[in-house]
């Protein structure tokens, strides 16, 4: 039987992430308070979600504009992608979290990287399933799921249904850009 890839994540979504919606999330809630300068969610506890939900992050297009490179506003603001095996972190296995560029909220961490030979850096998992939002995404004449910061909705990149079948079987295609490297932690 053949499933829309959208379809796809959804069951293996399902099937792996037991604690995870069964379906996408396609509305985003919460207020907005004083940005802060980095994100305590270090992991899905009910706090951890409180807290992110209290503390969501929105800024002008000028504040983000001021605050990132031109490339970083393109690809995390106005959803862009950076070019294939462009990125610092496509090859990169150190040991350490991953946090948004944008807001600094921890999303990935390299325990869960591997290689897909796609260009860009490949997760199974985001860091907690509150970590990040998946909304329907139509565009291109293709219908994806896009990943975006769950405190701040920068655009980080798709997930799609062909990650590593011994794990989620999951991979979340993520840019180099959209994204901050804390070594060690
Ligand atoms: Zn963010």
């Amino acid at each position: 039987m053949l499933l829309s890839a959208h379809e796809s994540v959804k069951r293996l979504a399902k099937r792996d992430f037991p604690g995870r919606p069964a379906t996408l999330i396609n509305t985003r809630v919460g207020t907005s308070q004083a940005p802060p300068e980095r994100c305590l969610m270090t992991r899905d506890t009910p706090v951890a979600r409180e807290t992110a939900m209290r503390n969501k992050v929105e800024k002008s297009d000028a504040e983000w504009r001021a605050q990132l490179t031109p490339e970083q506003y393109r690809v995390t603001r106005e959803k862009g992608t950076e070019p294939p095996f462009s990125g610092d972190y496509q090859v990169s296995n150190d040991h350490g979290i991953y946090h948004c560029v944008c807001c600094q909220a921890p999303l990935f961490e390299n325990e869960h990287k591997f290689d897909a030979g796609c260009g860009w850096p490949s997760f199974d998992r985001p860091l907690g399933v509150h970590a990040v939002e998946e909304h329907v995404d139509d565009s291109h004449g293709m219908q994806r799921t896009e990943v975006v910061c769950a405190h701040c909705n920068a655009h980080l990149g798709h997930v799609f249904p062909d990650g590593p079948p011994e794990t989620t079987g999951l991979r979340y295609c993520i840019n180099s850009v959209s994204l901050s490297f804390h070594d060690g932690e």
